[in-house]
């Protein structure tokens, strides 16, 4: 029936000149956000499919809308180093969408931080927090301190400056802030000292990634780098595959690289290598993770110490070559835009079957497509990762209630979280034509929910 024909063709023609228009408009209106426009452009391309079945979304102007935050909070913020020298940094709060519930995402504190890397991060945060099924909107934020060579002293008065303009504007019901690069357990605790010091009464739930003394849920620092691989295994599993036996390759040595680290290498697999922003260390009889954890976590020195304590294993000077490295499963848990097109195309000749971005979007859209192009199974950064947000609204419901689970079962409530995931992506991915696109599929099931509330709730 040609008429039906050419009608799909007219209604994907719609779409896709509704989204070019507005992926234009907001090039435009915010110019030099480079990373945000890549974090804007992989969500758009997704929804094509969406667009045109449903002109509902566009007849609300929802793209307009979702790519403009609610809010854009930037702030001085001055504190005195141990030279008794004042120094300033900018401080950053994004709340890009309340819609399902406060804002919720993590605080960086990295030299790289700016409005692009910040909104790019808040953006992703909206469709990653709907992929949880937890009441919790979008958010992020952070500053450009580099707490590389700080002292204690330092990123304490650094921390509680932050604070102290930032507890302006965040609340239990408003805005949840957590960690993220350069921001963890450390920086949670100065930080709820802060706020308590300056707000009456004691609100337990203004932070997550809490001390386990004061609020924290257990589980919550394992969550993002278990829930990284509960998600890998379960795409693994319905291709027949497992972790059992295979060599994995984690970049990164924080808070989600060590706990990928420590599930994978429970579920059977050997990490032959990890890295830090300096190099990258190899050993093929599998990397000692309780050696990193103490290096990183407690002594904060650099991963070329390791070799010190393992001699069978090589430091190399540069992290990116990390991808040089052989394996069959690769978990980016570092940064953005890790993996371009290059390293991707390395990793597939080495005979990669299966990447999971633990970190936000260390992918280039470049090497997504070439692993795609390959076949190669690809789990993407707001479906893989979503696993420490989960977790931490997990604790807000603990803190709401006034009581605490057990590891075991914030864990297991943690793989069913996973799990949904994996499967609610498969199925918006079959749904809308593109089976197997874990990218397609999770862009749709985080967005879906988040525009239908949208609209439900009028023009706000
Ligand atoms: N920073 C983490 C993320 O990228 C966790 C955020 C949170 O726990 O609120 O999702």
């Amino acid at each position: 029936m040609p008429t039906v024909v050419n009608k799909a063709k007219t209604n994907k023609e719609t779409a896709e000149n509704y989204i070019s228009q507005v992926f234009e408009m907001i090039k435009k209106r915010n110019p030099n956000e480079i990373e945000f426009h890549q974090a804007v452009k992989e969500i758009f391309d997704s929804l094509v499919p969406v667009f045109e079945k449903h002109s509902t979304y566009m007849e609300h102007s929802i793209l307009e809308r979702i790519s403009e935050p609610e809010r854009v909070i930037s702030f001085r913020v001055p504190w005195v180093d141990d030279e008794g020298k004042v120094r300033v940094n900018r401080g950053f709060r994004v709340q890009f969408n309340s819609t399902i519930g406060p804002y919720k995402g993590g605080l960086r504190f990295h030299p790289s931080v700016n409005a692009s890397i910040i909104k790019f991060l808040g953006f992703e945060q909206i469709f990653k927090n709907s992929l949880t099924g937890l009441p919790i909107g979008g958010g992020k934020g952070g500053a450009d301190f580099d707490p590389k060579g700080k002292s204690d002293g330092e990123v304490m008065r650094f921390t509680q400056s932050f604070m102290t303009e930032l507890s302006k504007h965040i609340g239990p019901d408003i805005d949840v802030p957590a960690g993220d690069i350069g921001v963890g357990s450390r920086e949670i605790g100065y930080m709820f000292g802060q706020y308590k010091k300056v707000k009456r009464g004691y609100e337990a739930g203004i932070l997550t990634g809490k001390g386990i003394g004061y609020g924290g849920s257990l589980t919550r620092t394992e969550a993002t780098g278990y829930g990284t691989v509960y998600f890998v295994e379960e795409m693994l599993k319905d291709k027949g595959l497992s972790f059992n036996g295979r060599t994995v390759v984690v970049s990164g040595s924080g808070n989600v690289s060590i706990y990928a680290m420590e599930k994978a290498a429970h579920l059977g697999a050997t990490v032959v290598a990890c890295s830090d922003s300096n190099g990258y260390i190899f050993d093929k009889n599998g990397i000692n993770v309780e050696t990193v954890r103490r290096l990183k976590e407690i002594e904060r020195k650099r991963i070329s110490e390791y070799v010190k304590e393992h001699p069978s294993a090589e430091y190399h000077e540069g992290c990116s070559d990390i991808w040089l490295t052989p394996c069959d499963i690769a978990l980016p848990c570092a940064t953005q835009n890790e993996i371009d097109e290059k390293a991707a195309k390395i990793l597939i000749a080495n005979g990669v079957k299966a990447v999971g971005e633990g970190a936000n979007m260390p992918s280039t859209l470049r090497a997504v497509e070439a692993f795609q192009q390959n076949e190669v199974l690809f789990g993407p950064a707001k479906a893989v990762n979503a696993g420490g947000v989960a977790v931490s609204a997990l604790e807000m419901s603990q803190n709401s209630m006034r009581l605490s689970w057990s590891f075991e079962e914030v864990d297991s409530k943690l793989k069913e979280i996973m799990t949904n995931i994996y499967r609610n992506s498969v199925e918006a991915a079959d749904k809308y034509g593109h089976p197997d696109n874990l990218v397609v599929g999770a862009n749709i099931a985080g967005f879906l929910k988040v525009a239908d509330a949208m609209i439900e709730q009028g023009v706000i």
